[in-house]
């Protein structure tokens, strides 16, 4: 996980001017630029006493608001400011900076001119999005630099029951679908997506991402949530192992929510035909046993290895059509068929870890439509894998299971007193 991110500055300044340029270039360090994200505390803002903006005293400028016009150079803005080309041309010179015959028309930038009789444009702010932005010095030293503003990060709750998928429950109550997207991942292991129910009932503790704090820029990470899939109840907290130095989720009993096991080699799509003895091929027109679970989706969407293991084939037959099979210890294997391609380096011998992409979905083969035909072995058989008790990930460690509960207790408290919203529709009376 990425929690910091740099700010890079750049300064071509030749010979004993470097010095002190360095000197001069200290004191325009933007304040702003710090980025405080740790996974446990909120980022905390220093008290600043002199008025800045992007690290540049306001009180001392006018500051012009602008967008980028249709066909405008940067060229062309600084010219109006009366910004010699020369100025413009050692700018250029950034271009690993950054690029100025890139700027985007419409968007935002600003322009502070110096409150003397002169009036000389001094800095140009070019913002490339709600967080990134570019600050050109025009003058003295011409140099640029990019920034990055503080992201305030706020604590959230929702909580409600599943009309027609969870994405849109979330949309509902106006949390970003990256929520969504977010659970699944937590819960790839424990909860088939793929099967949520309507009725099904989650509640969730996480964080957003603001800067200036009100424009929302993100979704942070999920803090605890629940999730109640066919009347039991799932829960998974945040915590860190200080023994590994990583993140994980856990239950309110410190197991691990990772499994051996994906619960599917896609990360969306949906079960177009489950396992069974007898179905009707729809190609060759027959009753045979299917002893796979079809996933369709979209031709080219990435196949995923369900667990870690070594390639044991990466071929073709006209069944098939392109497969890999997955031997992931002596009694279970997993084979994937119909794929368009495989991933690069995918050959037999290679080994995979879970979650590696393996392929892209597609129709070679005996196959109707895109689609991944999902085959579980066990003991060299095939059976469901929806039907199997499949074995967990390693549990939290013993000497931290304490830590873990203590910390946890409370966060499950607060979560468990979420009001569930139900934001089913009654049907109107007024209706015709
Ligand atoms: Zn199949």
């Amino acid at each position: 996980m990425k929690w910091k991110k740099n700010t890079i500055r750049f300064a071509v300044i030749s010979g004993l001017l470097a010095i002190v340029a360095i000197a001069a270039i200290s004191q325009f360090l933007p304040e702003d630029t710090v980025i405080s994200k740790t996974p446990n505390a909120p980022a905390v803002q220093d008290s600043i006493e002199a008025r800045t903006l992007y690290g540049i005293d306001i009180d001392e400028y006018d500051i012009t608001d602008a967008t980028i016009g249709s066909g405008e150079t940067f060229g062309a803005i600084l010219d109006r400011y009366g910004v010699p080309s020369s100025t413009v041309y050692a700018l250029s010179q950034f271009d690993t900076v950054f690029d100025i015959r890139y700027v985007q028309l419409g968007k935002p930038y600003k322009v502070f001119q110096k409150r003397d009789s002169l009036n000389t444009a001094e800095y140009l702010v070019y913002e490339e999005s709600l967080t990134e932005y570019v600050v050109f010095h025009l003058t003295d030293s011409i140099w640029v630099e990019t920034g990055q503003r503080e992201i305030t990060i706020k604590r959230r709750e929702a909580a409600g029951v599943i009309r027609g998928s969870l994405y849109l429950s979330l949309q509902e109550q106006d949390v970003s679908p990256v929520l969504a997207v977010k659970l699944s991942e937590i819960y790839a292991w424990t909860i088939d997506f793929f099967r949520i129910q309507e009725g099904d009932t989650y509640r969730v503790i996480f964080e957003e991402e603001y800067i200036d704090d009100t424009i929302f820029v993100g979704t942070g990470r999920i803090i605890a949530s629940s999730l109640t899939h066919m009347g039991e109840e799932e829960y998974a907290f945040a915590f860190m192992d200080t023994t590994y130095g990583t993140m994980e989720y856990y239950d309110d009993e410190g197991q691990s929510l990772r499994k051996a096991f994906l619960r599917a080699p896609l990360q969306f799509g949906r079960i177009s035909s489950r396992y069974t003895r007898r179905r009707f091929h729809p190609v060759q027109k027959r009753w045979k046993p299917h002893l796979g679970t079809d996933y369709a989706a979209p031709a080219g969407t990435p196949i995923l290895s369900t667990a870690d293991g070594v390639v044991e084939r990466a071929g073709y037959t006209s069944g098939n059509g392109n497969y890999v099979k997955v031997r992931h210890n002596s009694v279970y294997s997993t084979q994937y068929l119909h794929m368009r391609a495989f991933a690069k380096g995918i050959k037999a011998g290679v080994r995979v870890k879970q979650g590696e992409v393996i392929g892209y979905v597609g129709s070679t083969g005996l196959a109707t439509g895109p689609h991944v035909c999902y085959r579980f072995w066990k003991n060299g058989v095939q059976v469901d894998p929806l039907r199997q008790k499949l074995p967990d990930a390693e549990p939290i460690a013993e000497e931290l299971r304490p830590t873990y509960l203590e910390f946890m207790r409370p966060i499950k408290s607060e979560l468990d007193a979420l009001p569930i919203l139900d934001t089913q529709v009654e049907p109107s009376a007024s209706e015709s």
